[in-house]
């Protein structure tokens, strides 16, 4: 029996307080209205951002909220006006948005609509600032437009990429945000040159993938520093070159990998959220012709500092969100690019929980373990 325009009661990971486990709650779910599309979620990760807004010590605390953004799933129903999409599409919802008319949409360089950018305080959906989940007639929040941590979720049609249905959501699942985001950064944003150095800061599943991009880039040499030691072992199997731990020298660790480096590296990704690591990870560069990316989500107080000459001389600061991709136009192919096996995504997904024990996700990020940790809703 269909399900269409009646409210679905399902299960939840509700976040009630900063910090405090999640709870498995049985949610009402609306059904999308205009340019909305209410998705049956299958497999959805744990990324880090999800974790700094669970416990909110440098972000703005919005509870009770549904967080999760990287996800794979099939359209259940779609609300008026959604054309491209229809129940049974393999999907995967994105935390930022493509309108597809906004100048930004139009423009080849930028993913930053205008309608539907990453914005981490709206707690309801466009439309009507309402949310679309609710325990006994309490509204829960959205987070990010994407609250995957639910069997079902309303996102707005702007932030679905429609992908191959071929492709296994278990493992295709991560590419909804932090493997794009690391890979993109890389080849799209850092676009380093055959035979050039690359310094990747913060060696997540994210940095991790940054490291793989700068592989098939056909980088010389890949630096990896990261402060947590464990991290270096797995690295070596993306291909990282070189470890750093700044917490191995009593200087900057910029200055450890100007002098390894004779100079700087050519490019650099900082993927770590610390605001050190970002001012590090621009000062390393090559004076003239190097570029550091910025990934991490930063704190919300947080400022970067650094003196003006070192963008005199010819070092450039850039930064972005999901890797430059713009969602709908350009997901669908790096999910071939998975298919063709062109780009690796099992080696990232170190674990496998059911739904019902997502709380050991965020204990394993917290642990600094593994790399990705996907979450069976099935289960
Ligand atoms: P993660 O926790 O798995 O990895 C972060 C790594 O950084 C850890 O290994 C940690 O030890 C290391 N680290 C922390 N501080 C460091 C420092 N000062 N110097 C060196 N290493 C340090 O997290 P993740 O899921 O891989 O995400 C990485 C970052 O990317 C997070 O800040 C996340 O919020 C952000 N992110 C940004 C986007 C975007 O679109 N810009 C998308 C996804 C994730
Ligand atoms: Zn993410």
């Amino acid at each position: 029996m269909s399900t269409a325009g009646q409210v679905i009661r399902c299960k939840a990971a509700v976040a009630w307080e900063s910090g405090k486990p999640l709870s498995i709650e049985e949610v009402e779910v609306a059904p999308p209205q205009k340019d909305e599309v209410r998705i049956k979620i299958l497999f959805t990760s744990l990324c880090h951002t999800d974790v700094y807004f669970w416990d909110a010590k440098g972000q703005n605390p919005l509870f009770p909220r549904i967080l999760g953004h990287e996800a794979g799933g099939i359209v259940e129903s779609v609300g008026e006006g959604v054309t491209d999409l229809k129940p049974g599409d393999h999907v995967l919802p994105i935390f930022t948005g493509e309108c597809k008319e906004c100048p930004h949409c139009l423009s080849e360089e930028s993913n930053m609509c205008d309608l539907l950018r990453i914005n981490t305080d709206r707690v309801g959906m466009i439309n009507d600032g309402k949310s679309r989940f609710s325990i006994n007639g309490k509204p829960i929040y959205h987070f990010l437009g994407t609250s995957t941590f639910s069997e079902y979720t309303v996102v707005h049609v702007g932030q679905v990429a429609k992908i191959n249905p071929h492709a296994p959501l278990d493992k295709v699942c991560v590419l909804s945000c932090g493997m794009s985001t690391g890979f993109g950064a890389t080849v799209n944003v850092a676009k380093p040159k055959k035979g050039q150095s690359v310094a990747i800061f913060g060696l997540g599943a994210v940095g991790l993938a940054a490291a793989e991009g700068a592989r098939v880039s056909g980088a010389s040499r890949i630096i990896g520093i990261d402060l947590n030691p464990s991290r270096f072992e797995q690295a070596n199997k993306f291909g990282v070159t070189d470890f750093v731990n700044p917490k191995d020298y009593n200087k900057p660790v910029q200055e450890v990998i100007v002098e390894m480096t004779g100079g700087g590296v050519d490019r650099s990704v900082e993927c770590t959220g610390s605001i050190q690591a970002m001012i590090s990870a621009f000062e390393c560069v090559h004076d003239g012709w190097g570029v550091a990316v910025l990934v991490g989500v930063p704190n919300k107080d947080d400022a970067f500092k650094t003196h003006p000459v070192n963008l005199l001389n010819e070092k450039t600061l850039k930064g972005t969100f999901f890797g430059n991709y713009k969602p709908r136009s350009d997901i669908p192919a790096v999910v071939e690019k998975y298919m063709n096996k062109e780009l690796e995504l099992d080696k990232f997904i170190t674990h496998t929980v059911p739904f019902s024990e997502i709380n050991k996700a965020f204990e394993l990020m917290l642990a600094g373990e593994g790399l990705r940790c996907v979450i069976r809703m099935d289960t």
